[in-house]
Order: structure tokens, then C-alpha cells, then sequence
């Protein structure tokens, strides 16, 4: 008997040690950006969050969407996956940014709403003339100017508008 438990400890911590197991981890670090989006969006993010060093080196992060079939149906993985080759080099404003970008994408799929880029401009005469519409915008607003530094609520009110929040 002692065997047989012995057995089914060993099974799981090997099975917990597969490729599937990097996919559902959490970094601190990048969780810290996620826990401040929680608190202002009043949104969860459940998902996988982690440093990769495979994307090019332009692109600042992603968020994955895997799916797989098990005897059950096809289930899905998602992270957002955040290219730690450029992550040291930019402010928290951008690193912000980017995690707001990733998990927008990831709640904009999630509530069956467009998900994809938006490179609009907002138009004058409104107080923030000039600036990206919204987060969503193909490239990092604070490598750029301003905008999200001074305008960071609209850009939150307007992604949970975006969502239907
Ligand atoms: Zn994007």
C-alpha cells in the first residue's frame, strides 16, 4: 500500500512538470501590472502571464490563444506573453500600457467584442485632441508621446466601454 501511494505522488509531480505547467504561470512581476487592472476595471484575469524571449524584437507582447481537444471537446489556453528582451529598457507607464494592451485583447475576446487593433485618432475639439482613440492601437502610445501618461482614465473608461463594461 505504501508502494501504490508512493506511485501517484511521483506521477503527479512529473506530469505537473510539462511544458503545460509554463503556460499557466503567473510572474510576480507582470502580476503586479495585472492587480492594478483588477483594481481599476473590477475585471480578474485568471489566465497565464509570462516573460518569453521569442518574439521579434518589435513586438513589445501578445496574448496567445491555444486550443487543444480533450476527451471532453476543445478547450482553450490563453497568455500574455511580454518580450523580456525590451521590458527593462521602458517606464512603468509603458510597462503598464502593454499589460492593459494584452489583457484588453484577452477580455475584448472574452465578452465576444472586436479584439483587434484600432489606430483611430481622437478629433478636436475634445480635451484630448491628437491622441490614439484608445488602448487598442497597434503600437505603444507612451513610446510615443504623452497621451496615456496624462489621459490614463479615459483610456481605462474607454477600453470597459469597449469590453461593455
Ligand atoms: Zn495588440
Amino acid at each position: 500500500m505504501k508502494n501504490a501511494i508512493f506511485t501517484i505522488i511521483i506521477g503527479l509531480m512529473v506530469s505537473s512538470c510539462g511544458p503545460l505547467k509554463l503556460d499557466h504561470f503567473q510572474d510576480p512581476e507582470l502580476m503586479e501590472f495585472v492587480s492594478v487592472f483588477e483594481e481599476e476595471t473590477g475585471l480578474v484575469y485568471d489566465e497565464a502571464i509570462l516573460f518569453v524571449t521569442d518574439l521579434p524584437d518589435t513586438t513589445l507582447g501578445v496574448m496567445r490563444t491555444q486550443s487543444y481537444r480533450t476527451m471532453s471537446g476543445q478547450k482553450f489556453h490563453y497568455s500574455i506573453r511580454i518580450n523580456i528582451n525590451r521590458w527593462d529598457g521602458l517606464d512603468d507607464a509603458t510597462k503598464e500600457e502593454i499589460i492593459f494592451h494584452e489583457l484588453g485583447h484577452y477580455f475584448l475576446l472574452m465578452n465576444n467584442k472586436n479584439y483587434n487593433h484600432d489606430d483611430r485618432i481622437i478629433q478636436g475639439p475634445a480635451y484630448n485632441a491628437g491622441c490614439p482613440l484608445t488602448l487598442m492601437t497597434t503600437n505603444s502610445i507612451s513610446l510615443r508621446n504623452d497621451c496615456y501618461r496624462i489621459y490614463r482614465q479615459y483610456y481605462i473608461d474607454e477600453l470597459l466601454l469597449r469590453i461593455g463594461q
